[in-house]
């Protein structure tokens, strides 16, 4: 059995972003040379998420403004902010967002449903944040 680690790093302009990150999955895919297995991509951070869905206009924007209402960035009403801390909206957006997604390799490619792509969900960034990348296979 093959085995590839790789751990992207990023640093987000913004303290919210949405990242596509096929591309960079795709690449250490490539490196791993498996051609049949599975390809885990997670977060790091507990405020930080990797999820699949699809690269259309508006959809990013969509995504950061529904988990804005679901966890708005609020210092003063979490329990978790009296620690002097302020990212209590980014735990509960990385909860609902997710942790990792874990894809098939098929023919040493991404074995994607129709217009799935890997996003990375940055809530609390400007800072380095990881994302590990492991690929086991034949
Ligand atoms: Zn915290």
């Amino acid at each position: 059995m093959k085995s590839h680690t790789k751990y992207l790093t990023f640093n987000t302009k913004n303290k919210k972003e949405i990242v596509n990150i096929t591309s960079q999955v795709e690449q250490a895919v490539s490196e791993s040379r498996v051609k049949e297995g599975f390809c885990l991509v997670n977060a790091m951070h507990i405020t930080a998420s990797v999820f699949i869905n699809d690269e259309e206009s508006g959809l990013k924007q969509d995504f950061l403004e529904w988990l804005e209402k679901l966890a708005p960035y609020d210092v003063e009403n979490y329990r978790h902010n009296l620690t002097g801390e302020d990212n209590a909206h980014a735990h509960l957006k990385r909860t609902i967002m997710g942790r990792e997604v874990i894809v098939s390799i098929t023919g040493g490619k991404l074995d994607f449903g129709p217009w799935e792509q890997i996003f990375y969900g940055e809530f609390d960034g400007q800072r380095n944040k990881r994302v590990l990348i492991k690929v086991i296979g034949e």
